[in-house]
């Protein structure tokens, strides 16, 4: 029989695996490794000798279907590869999925008109584009774009496309990145095939929004490009192999290292998305007075470090996932006995990309690389359903994946994570027949969670302080609360520091020490993401912060700056942050620290709090402002600043309306004008959001 060339390659790894165990390691460390995958080399995408231009990137590889993502914490890129598998599986599509960061969009002007590309758009924060999206979005929606082939009246007029946002119906702008690229790639004359689809995750219909949509988008692009629908097979994304010649005691093999610098053991900035900083968590410590929630300080110490950072920026964490939900997963998909072997995983096709590292292991994949805690999506369970334990099982899972009410109703409300859903549904029989692949695919990879940095970097500029409430909440019809991924890993980490009588929480057991022991000593891995959440550069400026919950984080840093400011001579402007929690007694954080503030900073600052469960009535930070009206609209108008922290969803919104009322009254306007002030000062910078 004829070898082919992947028989060859494991026949070659097994003998080098022998060579090498035969010379100890000693040759093998300087072998190149065959399946080593080069965008984890150093630490970021392997840009060398890679081409810019998308359309010859796609007549290279033989594509006529290229998927954009601009995405900022991977649904996004997630449903791009969604988008991307269905089209070639149902369609015949040759797919590539593709980076917006990795392109230039001189060129667009020369897709063909038989080829396709996509938009999967998230919109971030203020409406702005996400970090991976900024070129192309400066670019498109640039005074002066010039295209490659010149300027006729319709430059993209050949260019078609399928466009999806993601947005949050809470935040003002609405999917504007979505809508604004759609809106130019019309002005210069591309055509849209299908509707541009919007999820909205703010009333938590993201992925309902998202299959709704591109079922008829599908039908539109079939009708279009005269694509035949066949019945979808499944075909992996990615080639498992097993590396015989090596153990989890290699050197070469990751077990949840995020680069090869980090494999070497070697950490050398640039830190950032691609390549976090592990460390050192100099002290830790709980902020509540309640046994029931949990509220953690951290001071993360960056001093080893080149990174940097100033008062309001984020920190971005990197958590690992609990050891239980580990082992969930690993027992319920066949691989408990497999967790230590060595694999390496390839992508089949030329354009897809390995998320991780390897040679690994399953263990390490599904510790530091896979969200396995998300809940799983509708379609996902689709996918896995030809991999059934049982024809029965598979009918179910069918029926979950087609049938939206039936799966709200049976597992959709209890937002069941993957391996959960497969042992609600397969009554705990193993699902060996699943190919990793598919987790590989269909579950997004583990994110960085950020966090408002609660210290000023003017006096603490190597320490950077976290605070961060611990995600724990109930779930009906399920008897266990569902607990979130990076805050109890920090809640695990901090009871590790402070030799807590409980050192996991809530039986969850972290593999603290990371990986080769690396985040012992209590460690975390961390990069700094910069904002313009940022305090007046004239300190004499008066500013009003409102701060409710965690949401008071990057106000104590403002606070400790003004305060430092004030201790230095500085003449500091007014300052009034309002504060809110349930109870003065339980959640009030920071308390003491505050009234240090105030020894330093007298009348300059003043604390207004709201606890909403001290009176028979419910009391928020937006009433006391409303009480407030006539002093801050006087410090509106000697240009205050106005910022605002914390929950997205209603806090933020019901402070915007609270203000508009105040300026209206203040200034004898009506609401409406008074809105549009509102919106002034925001495109000014004079009102401020950090919210999630
Ligand atoms: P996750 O595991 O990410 O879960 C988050 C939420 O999703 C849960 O609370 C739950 O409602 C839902 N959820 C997810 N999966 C499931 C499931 N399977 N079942 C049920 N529900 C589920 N937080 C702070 O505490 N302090 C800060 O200063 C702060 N600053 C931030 C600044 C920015 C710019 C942003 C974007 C966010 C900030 N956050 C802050 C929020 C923070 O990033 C995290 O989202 C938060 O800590 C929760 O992370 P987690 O991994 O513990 O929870």
């Amino acid at each position: 029989a004829e070898l082919d060339t992947l028989d060859i390659l494991v026949l070659g790894v097994i003998l080098l695996g022998t060579f090498a165990y035969l010379t100890k390691g000693t040759l093998w460390a300087k072998q190149k490794d065959p399946y080593a995958n080069a965008a984890y080399l150093n630490g970021n995408a392997a840009k060398a000798g890679k081409t810019r231009n998308f359309v010859e990137k796609m007549e290279e590889s033989g594509k006529n279907c290229i998927i954009f993502y601009g995405s900022q914490t991977g649904t996004a890129e997630d449903y791009a590869s969604r988008l991307a598998k269905e089209g070639k599986s149902r369609f015949g599509l040759e797919t590539m999925v593709a980076d917006l960061e990795e392109y230039d969009f001189d060129a667009m002007d020369t897709l063909p008109s038989d080829k396709i590309a996509f938009f999967v758009m998230a919109t971030y924060g203020e409406g702005e584009p996400t970090d991976n999206a900024v070129e192309f979005y400066e670019f498109i929606n640039g005074d002066d774009v010039a295209f490659s082939q010149g300027g006729e009246d319709a430059p993209l007029d050949n260019f078609h496309y399928v466009a999806f946002g993601l947005g949050n119906n809470t935040y003002e702008h609405y999917n504007s990145m979505v809508r604004d690229v759609d809106r130019l790639l019309t002005k210069y004359g591309a055509h849209r095939i299908g509707n541009a689809g919007e999820g909205d995750d703010g009333a938590g219909t993201m992925e309902e929004d998202f299959l709704a949509w591109k079922e008829p988008m599908w039908a539109a692009l079939a009708a279009h490009m005269g694509l035949e629908e066949r019945e979808a097979v499944y075909e992996p994304v990615f080639g498992i192999t097993v590396r015989e010649g090596l153990t989890p005691q290699s050197p070469e093999v990751y077990l949840g290292e995020p680069n090869k610098m980090h494999l070497e053991g070697a950490q050398k900035g640039p830190f950032n998305a691609h390549n976090p900083y592990i460390a050192p968590i100099a002290e830790s410590y709980e902020l509540f007075k309640v046994k029931d929630r949990n509220c953690i300080h951290l001071e993360i110490d960056i001093s080893g470090s080149t990174l940097s950072y100033t008062t309001g920026d984020h920190i971005a964490i990197w958590p690992t996932n609990a050891g239980d939900e580990v082992d969930r997963f690993l027992r319920i998909t066949g691989l408990t006995d497999k967790r230590e072997q060595v694999i390496s995983v390839k992508a089949l096709e030329p354009t897809a990309k390995v998320p991780f590292p390897t040679p690994t292991t399953y263990d390490a994949i599904v510790r530091y690389h896979l969200e396995i805690g998300a809940p799983v999506s509708r379609q996902f369970v689709s996918t896995l359903a030809a991999f059934a334990p049982n024809e029965e099982i598979k009918t179910e899972m069918t029926k979950l994946g087609s049938d939206k009410d039936y799966f709200h109703e049976k597992t959709g409300s209890q937002l069941l994570n993957i391996a959960r859903l497969l042992e609600h549904v397969g009554n705990g029989e193993t699902w060996d027949k699943i190919p990793f692949s598919a987790f590989i695919e269909g579950l997004t990879k583990l994110q960085p969670r950020y966090y408002s940095i609660s210290s000023s970097s003017h006096v603490q500029p190597k320490k950077i302080s976290v605070t961060a409430v611990v995600e724990s909440s109930m779930v009906v019809g399920r008897q266990d609360p569902f607990r979130g991924v990076a805050t109890n890993y920090l809640l695990a980490l901090k009871q590790k520091q402070n030799g807590d009588p409980e050192p996991s929480p809530f039986g969850l057991t972290y593999e603290l020490h990371g990986p080769r022991n690396k985040y012992d000593g209590i460690h975390v891995p961390v990069h700094v993401r910069h904002s313009n959440f940022k305090l007046p550069s004239d300190p004499a400026k008066p500013i009003i912060m409102i701060g409710p919950g965690t949401g008071v984080a990057p106000f104590r840093g403002f606070i400790q700056e003004r305060a430092q400011q004030a201790r230095e001579g500085i003449n500091v402007g007014r300052t009034i942050l309002f504060f809110g929690c349930r109870k003065s007694t339980e959640d009030f954080m920071y308390e003491s620290e505050f009234e240090e503030y105030k020894k330093a900073l007298g009348d300059k600052f003043e604390l207004v709090t709201a606890f909403s469960r001290e009176s028979s009535k419910k009391v928020y930070v937006q009433h006391r402002l409303k009480e407030r009206s006539a002093e801050i609209s006087d410090l509106l108008s000697q240009k205050a600043f106005f910022y605002v922290c914390g929950d997205a969803a209603n806090m933020a919104r019901e402070v915007n309306t609270v203000l508009a009322q105040i300026i209206a009254e203040g200034r004898g306007v009506s609401e409406s004008k008074a809105e549009e002030i509102v919106k002034n000062m925001r495109a000014a910078n004079q009102y401020q959001e950090d919210v999630w």
